[in-house]
């Protein structure tokens, strides 16, 4: 396949998310866009030729063309994973020419280790009544431990029971989705639940057992020290957040967890009963995408 065809294979990829995703207009900000600009305009004085990816996007939305070059902000989003690894894996480290406030200051401050929260939580957890109602294991969070942005659940269907990892089902599926449409990769991110076994016949889990479960994570937040935290429906909103907002009305401004902005926003599970809200979706990750790359 040549590059042009590639090129435009993703472009094509990312506008078919965006759809999905509710956006019905392509804004200038397409990751890469202004950084092939730049790069065309400093090594050549000839008059600019059409970029690769300005060529594909012209083939796809002809009309959303930016002409002026700007920095873009997807592609000043930080690095996710490749920022300096402070609490347990080795992580490849790439631009440590400038580091933000937040790799600055994040060493773990306590003390403590994912791997360490995880094995106090052990594999056969009966805290709570959820570890004899029928789970099939506990669900642990999963992601990147040095993570800027963080995505909190409310607790493991049948899918996520049966693999072992959160948001595996088709609504983590769309959850991919979700975090792809920001111009990051599931690997980037932490995602975690409320709590971490699933409820039988897929109930929310109640007051009493979240309150048992919910330590652990924040314990984890306080390991990952994330940037930002996106809350998925109103059980994880209302947990995290300590309110009973209805979260409709929670959503489209970010909250505040101990410093850390929190954005709730629909549940993905609720967007595959009601599509229309993905908009409203993809408007919050908007403030998500531009605060975690501030
Ligand atoms: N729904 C959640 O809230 N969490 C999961 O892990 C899966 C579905």
């Amino acid at each position: 396949m040549s590059e042009l065809a590639e090129i435009i294979d993703d472009v094509r990829e990312q506008v078919t998310y965006l759809r999905e995703l509710g956006v019905e207009t392509l804004e200038a900000q397409l990751p890469g866009l202004e950084t092939i600009d730049v790069e065309t305009k400093s090594t050549s004085n000839a008059a600019p030729a059409l970029s690769p990816l300005k060529a594909a996007i012209a083939a796809i939305a002809p009309e959303k063309i930016p002409s002026a070059p700007r920095v873009s902000l997807l592609s000043s989003l930080p690095s996710l994973s490749d920022r300096p690894v402070q609490v347990s894996r080795p992580q490849p480290v790439v631009n440590t020419a400038m580091p933000t406030a937040k790799a600055v200051k994040s060493a773990s401050q306590t003390g403590e280790t994912i791997e360490q929260i995880r094995a106090e939580i052990g594999p056969d957890c009966t805290r709570c009544r959820l570890g004899e109602l029928g789970r099939t294991q506990v669900v642990q969070s999963t992601g990147n431990f040095n993570a800027a942005l963080m995505f909190v659940g409310e607790a493991p269907g049948a899918d996520e029971d049966i693999q072992g990892k959160p948001f595996v089902g088709r609504a983590g599926q769309l959850l991919t989705k979700i975090i792809e449409s920001i111009g990051l990769k599931r690997e980037d991110v932490f995602i975690g639940n409320i709590n971490r076994c699933r409820p039988p016949k897929n109930r929310a889990p109640e007051p009493d057992e979240c309150a048992i479960c919910k330590p652990f994570l924040l314990r984890e937040i306080a390991v990952v020290r994330p940037k930002a935290i996106v809350v998925l429906g109103a059980t994880a909103a209302h947990n995290l957040l300590e309110t009973k907002e209805p979260i409709g009305k929670m959503r489209g401004k970010f909250h505040d967890y101990q410093g850390t902005k929190v954005m709730p926003t629909f549940h993905p599970a609720y967007l595959l009963r009601d599509p229309n809200k993905k908009r409203e979706v993809w408007d919050d990750m908007k403030l998500v995408r531009d605060y975690i790359s501030s």
